[in-house]
């Protein structure tokens, strides 16, 4: 969607894009923790408020620190705009909020993060939007949904927690005939294996609190679009309602951003090493991974990621005793909801992120009880091999 053409290759750009230095000529990217700024004359400050010149005013509107990480995501991701946002959340919330009004319709992929089907399922028909979730692998069902007019569709691919893919471009191409906007939260895919803007996606969210960061320090979002949609939605609505990303947790995604694809790189091999090794396991009755020919819709993946992708899903026989019993068993691995973190972390989804759905829609979603969900980690993958073995023994 856009024909800009990035001057550097993406791992430069990583390392160097919207460096900004200040008069002192630091090395490193300076954090500016200030929530104001200072005008030379009255006349200035009268001129920036009428936008006769461009400046820094307030960093709920712009801030020099979350500005360096804003282009340096945007010249990766290849986007004409890039927002950050205080957390994932804030950044789905104002991409919805500010393009929808009563009377407008969502289509959405039933297989979210749990916030994301809040949002769109509780929040957002409160306000007269019309919500409608389907199986996002089916493209029957996305066929069916949109052969009526929508204003966005919503999806996730691979998804929280069992990891279906969506196929991006037939996607986005139905959305587009129905009239919608097709937003991606591109979070367990990461910006460095999956380009959802050039497979037909409008805007693409994510969590940067998750691989971003990339060791589970600060929570942060960020949305990524065109300059019209920045223009005729977003920016507004993001200055007026707040949602704006700190300057020290901007700094730790810009910095993350230096080592973002060195660290995906290995978290991929170390997931596809374990996730073959998991699959012959005795004890173990199902391992999800986009990597592995096993899934489902291993080509898909394979067609518009890069690499499988940094997590794993499995099944224990047992049901949730024994998923438990693996849990508390784990040495190498911490028992946590996050991902995407430099350590590994499994969750039990239905007791956990998952806790809020109906057994009805946890079974539809196939989080079933002995279903755990692995973030990758940096570990040496051998360490990880043991853990999870002894373990599963356990
Ligand atoms: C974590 C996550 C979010 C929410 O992000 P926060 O930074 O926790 O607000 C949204 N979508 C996905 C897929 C996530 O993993």
């Amino acid at each position: 969607m856009t024909d800009m053409k990035p001057a550097r290759r993406p791992q430069t750009e990583l390392i160097r894009g919207g460096l900004t230095r200040s008069a002192f000529d630091e090395t490193s990217e300076a954090i500016y923790l200030t929530s104001g700024y200072v005008y030379s004359s009255a006349a200035e400050a009268a001129a920036a408020f009428s936008g006769d010149i461009e400046r820094f005013v307030y960093s709920r509107y712009a801030n020099p620190t979350v500005s360096m990480f804003e282009e340096r995501l945007r010249l990766l991701e290849g986007a004409e705009v890039c927002r950050a946002t205080a957390s994932g959340m804030s950044a789905v919330n104002s991409t919805m909020m500010s393009q929808l009004k009563a009377g407008d319709r969502v289509v959405s992929s039933r297989a979210l993060f749990s916030s994301c089907q809040y949002i769109i399922g509780e929040i957002l028909p409160r306000f007269g939007v019309e919500s409608e979730f389907v199986d996002g692998t089916d493209l029957s069902a996305w066929e069916k949904a949109l052969s009526r007019p929508a204003n966005v569709v919503f999806l996730e691919t691979p998804s929280n927690p069992t990891l279906e893919i969506v196929d991006l471009r037939a996607v986005s191409e139905m959305a587009h005939a129905a009239g919608a906007l097709v937003v991606v939260d591109n979070v367990f895919a990461t910006p460095v294996l999956q380009r959802p803007l050039e497979l037909g996606a409008d805007i693409v969210v994510y969590s940067t609190t998750k691989h971003v960061d990339g060791q589970g320090r600060c929570l942060g979002g960020a949305i990524l679009c065109s300059q019209q949609f920045a223009d005729d939605h977003l920016t507004n609505n993001l200055r007026h309602t707040g949602p704006a990303a700190s300057p020290f947790n901007s700094w730790v995604m810009l910095k993350g951003l230096e080592t973002l694809d060195l660290r995906v790189e290995r978290h991929c091999a170390n997931a596809l090493e374990l996730a073959g090794f998991m699959e012959k396991l005795p004890g173990m009755r199902k391992v999800i991974y986009p990597g592995l020919d096993s899934h489902p819709q291993h080509e898909l993946a394979m067609r518009q990621m890069a690499k499988g992708g940094t997590l794993i899903a499995f099944e224990v026989e047992g049901g949730q005793e024994r998923a438990f019993a693996l849990l508390d068993a784990l040495r190498n691995v911490d028992i946590s909801n996050n991902l995407g973190d430099s350590k590994s972390l499994a969750t039990h989804p239905a007791t956990t992120t998952h806790q809020r759905f109906s057994e009805e829609e946890r079974a539809a979603l196939g989080i079933t009880e002995g279903l755990i969900r692995l973030s990758v980690g940096l570990e040496d993958v051998e360490d990880l091999k043991e853990d999870i073995a002894q373990a599963l023994q356990s």
